[in-house]
């Protein structure tokens, strides 16, 4: 494995580098994925999956429904206002554990390309070819390098990308509960500086996941005060965080994250998921782009693949362009949709707005989901 020049390195096995992974081996393609932690491992995530992917997914020889992910076709949303609206998805989703949706995954991935659990520190280019540099400073050679690092990771650092330095207002907690809540539905409850998604997994558990500012959380002493005193003035969440039972010994929990816009390709590496770009979870699209960058570059490589010549500038200007044209409006409409939701005077005219005119709901919707891909 080490005197090498593989085809393509991919960085980071979250959804977007394993299916990055996957497409690319399946089609001959020499991949090596390298990945920090090992599998199965939980995520802090909403972990309700937009149904625009299932088609590529089946495609790659991934069935989630016949794996027991969880059919979902309502939304529900609410403001600590009390005020809840229903609507139907216009595509709906699935809700499955990222525990067992990477797994499931990186199974595939591991019948057909080199995997290697270490953490990259370093990816350097020098005379067209890539040396990527783990922390035991083995180093592996390829010519292309495709990093789907994830929304923060050392490697942002390295590569001295822009919106690194720049200060992030954002935290997230995740836990599983054992709860009465219907299948079918993911809610989204807002509270004061911030919002919480609930939605079923395949275990039958209820995932919960919230997103708030630093600002509300610090005048709380910890998760739980803040869950008891700050969240649960909505009635919705009161009622969750009375009554379900914590499936996980603590929460988990990540910091700093930063939506600010990033770039496609950097350094001649191509950025694939949240390391080109973060949605907010709100838009509960974040894992679909995720999988669906992964099959544009993959399409645009292995088109250029087959001439047997691969035009580098070609490629990245390609990508960059296509990235661009897919997810940048869906970026900004989600960024636009948080602002109003997050300020007390316009999330209650939003709310009284769609509590009158529902079918709005539907296209807020439309404008940060793609079609079925
Ligand atoms: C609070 C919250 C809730 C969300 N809810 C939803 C939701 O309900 N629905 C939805 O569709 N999206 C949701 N998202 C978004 C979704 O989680 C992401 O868009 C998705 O996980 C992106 O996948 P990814 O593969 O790009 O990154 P990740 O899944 O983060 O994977 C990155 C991988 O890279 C690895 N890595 C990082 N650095 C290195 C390194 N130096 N060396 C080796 N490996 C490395 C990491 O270990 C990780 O496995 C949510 C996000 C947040 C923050």
């Amino acid at each position: 494995m080490k005197n090498k020049i593989y085809d393509v390195i991919v960085v980071g096995g979250g959804l977007a580098g394993l299916t990055c992974a996957l497409h690319l081996s399946k089609q001959g393609i020499d991949v090596l994925l390298i990945e920090k932690d090992t599998f199965p491992h939980h995520k802090v995530c909403g972990e309700y999956v937009s149904n625009e992917v299932l088609p590529y997914l089946n495609s790659l020889g991934i069935d989630p429904l016949a794996e027991g992910a969880v059919p979902i076709s309502k939304l529900k949303i609410s403001n600590y206002n009390h005020k809840e609206i229903e609507s139907t998805l216009p595509l709906g989703g699935f809700g499955m554990s990222r525990y067992y949706f990477d797994n499931l995954l990186f199974k595939k991935v591991n019948e057909t390309c080199d995997v290697v659990f270490k953490t990259v520190e370093a990816i350097e280019f020098i005379s067209e070819k890539f040396t990527v540099t783990a922390q035991d400073k083995t180093e592996y050679k390829t010519k292309y390098v495709v990093s789907a690092h994830g929304k923060r990771s050392n490697i942002d650092k390295k590569l001295n990308r822009d919106f690194i330095e720049k200060k992030s207002t954002w935290l997230a907690v995740k836990k599983h509960y054992n709860y009465d809540f219907p299948a079918n539905t993911v809610a989204l409850h807002t509270f004061k500086g911030g919002y919480c998604g609930l939605s079923k997994t395949e275990t039958g558990a209820v995932n919960a996941c919230y997103l708030t500012t630093y600002s509300a959380f610090k005048k709380y002493n910890h998760i739980e005060d803040f869950q008891k005193n700050n969240m649960s003035e909505n009635p919705f969440l009161n009622k969750f965080f009375s009554e379900a039972a914590p499936l996980f010994d603590s929460p988990l929990t990540i910091g700093q994250i930063s939506f600010q816009p990033k770039k496609p390709v950097e350094h001649h590496i191509f950025m694939i998921g949240d390391s080109a770009g973060l949605i907010h979870p709100l838009c509960g699209n974040g894992m679909a782009m995720a999988i669906h960058s992964a099959k544009l570059f993959s399409e645009l490589f292995l088109k250029q693949y087959e001439t047997k010549n691969i035009n580098r500038t070609i490629l990245e200007k390609e990508y960059e362009k296509q990235w661009n044209n897919k997810f940048s409006k869906r970026i900004k409409t989600g960024r636009y949709i948080q602002r109003l939701l997050m300020n007390e005077t316009t999330a209650s005219v939003g709310f009284s707005l769609l509590n009158k005119f529902p079918s709005m709901l539907n296209l807020i919707i439309k404008k940060t989901h793609g079609n079925p891909i």
